[in-house]
Formats: structure tokens, sequence, C-alpha cells
């Protein structure tokens, strides 16, 4: 009978490591599918991308060299507040 009992009681230890490892998992390709749709629709994202409007950056910024970025950083940026990539040293 204590046998069956701890049998029991590890079954349940399992599927409930099981159900908590399926929610992480879940949640992990959530965020994921979150992320990845947000890079693919970044070009058609108005509002975080407004530079896509138009070529004209404002005035005493520097624009990032990444072609797929163009986020305009401070001038005193020596990498992009977006990307990450390393600001060339152009006037
Ligand atoms: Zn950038």
């Amino acid at each position: 009978m204590t046998i069956l009992a701890d049998g029991g009681i590890v079954v349940i230890w399992v599927v409930g490591i099981m159900v908590l490892g399926l929610f992480g998992f879940l949640a992990a390709v959530l965020g994921m599918l979150v992320r990845l749709a947000k890079f693919l629709l970044r070009p058609f994202w108005p509002e975080e991308n407004p530079t896509t409007a138009g070529p004209k950056a404002s005035p005493g910024g520097r624009v990032c060299p990444n072609p797929r970025c163009r986020h305009t950083n401070s001038v005193a940026a020596r990498y992009c507040a977006r990307c990450g990539q390393a600001m060339t040293e152009q006037v």
C-alpha cells in the first residue's frame, strides 16, 4: 500500500513538472513568435520606424549605417541604440 502511495506521489510530481515545462515551453515559443513578428513587420511599423516615411534625418543626429535600421541616434552615440551597430566616424 505504501508503495502504491509513493508511486502516486511520483506520478503527480512527474505530471506537474511536465505541465510546468509545457507552460514554460509555450511561453518561450510565444515570446519568440512575437519577436519574430515584430522583426518581420518592422519595415511596415509606422510607429516604431518613422524614418521609412522619408530619407530626411533630424538635424544633429547620426543615422545608423545599417540599411535595415536607419535609426537616428544622438551625435555622441558610438553604437546604434536600436540595432547596436557601431556608428562609423562619418561627418
Ligand atoms: Zn541601427
